[in-house]
């Protein structure tokens, strides 16, 4: 039955369809995407280049068209037009599934407003992918895409994140780990069990497991560290790490104005100093922490 797939000339019912493509291992595109890529009309991507790989690989020779974060406004409208019409157009991102941290949530909302149908054709997905072989619980998980690039709202992010059994997962890129990785200590301390799923379903797809520390320490020691990252972790219902057990930085500088006499601004910098953290960097901790007491 499988190898008549290619002969299946089901016609495809017009619509929308959200294809999931591999995110690294091509054995894991389904026979289901191939043969919507085969039978659409036109294929949005969000690289064409990217995706003529794929189409190359398995043969498909269906029209492509760009569809990304630049364009997405403009090439929805196109895109329902068609759909209008009675077309079936695909949507793909670069690996993956399409408005999983990569575009297609503008024109399923278009598709959906004009009242066509739309139609996922699921596959992989590189944060379930590495849930479910991280060892933590499944059952209640949140997907947070990336954290954010800037370092103090990041840890902003990581302090707000909810505790308990919730297992929660970012994507993360390799140039950024070491520094995420820091903030999961100085937010959580160095025990916080965290798992690195890195370059799953790839020739050297690779799981790290343990404390942050002892992560960090790894990713440390190698000579470049490379390839795409989903990070994992949950945390206890206790807020228990060394680091929130510390005075707070705010509590620091105020005790330094009493003690010392001395501006805020001059315990801000001295406090920063101690800590070997940047000016702008306690500054901003100093605003977050008031904040929270607010
Ligand atoms: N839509 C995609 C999906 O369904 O997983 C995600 C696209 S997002 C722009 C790309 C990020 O996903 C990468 O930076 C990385 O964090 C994660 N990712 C994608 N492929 C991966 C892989 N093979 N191994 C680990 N992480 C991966």
């Amino acid at each position: 039955m499988f190898a008549d797939q290619d002969k299946d000339d089901r016609p495809l019912a017009p619509g929308l369809y959200l294809v999931a493509t591999p995110i690294g291992n091509l054995e894991d595109i389904t026979l289901r995407a191939l043969r919507v890529l085969r039978r659409a009309d036109r294929i949005a991507c969000e690289d064409t280049r990217q995706t003529q790989k794929l189409l190359n690989h398995f043969e498909i020779r269906t029209p492509t068209v760009s569809y990304h974060m630049h364009n997405e406004g403009t090439r929805t409208e196109e895109l329902v037009a068609e759909l209008k019409q009675g077309a079936r157009i695909a949507v793909v991102s670069d690996a993956g599934t399409p408005g999983i941290a990569d575009p297609g949530g503008q024109v399923v909302t278009a598709t959906l407003a004009a009242g066509i149908d739309v139609f996922p054709v699921p596959g992989a997905n590189a944060a379930v992918s590495g849930l479910i072989a991280s060892g933590l619980p499944a059952e209640t998980f949140t997907f947070h895409g990336f954290l954010p690039a800037k370092a103090g709202q990041r840890k902003t992010a990581l302090e707000e994140l909810p505790r308990g059994e919730i297992t929660h997962i970012f994507y993360e890129a390799p140039h950024r780990i070491l520094d995420t990785l820091a903030d999961l200590e100085a937010v959580f301390g160095k025990a916080q069990h965290v798992v690195i799923a890195r370059e799953l379903t790839k020739l050297h797809e690779e799981f790290l497991r343990g404390s942050v520390a002892a992560l960090h320490a790894e990713l440390t020691a190698r000579t470049s560290i490379r390839g795409e990252i989903v990070l994992l972790f949950t945390l206890d219902q206790t807020e228990n790490s060394s680091e929130k057990k510390k005075t707070s930085l705010a509590g620091e500088v105020s005790a330094l104005m009493k003690s010392e006499g001395i501006s805020e601004m001059d315990a801000l910098k001295r406090v920063a100093r101690e800590r070997g953290i940047g000016k702008s960097e306690a500054y901003r901790e100093l605003q977050r922490e008031q904040n929270r007491l607010r």
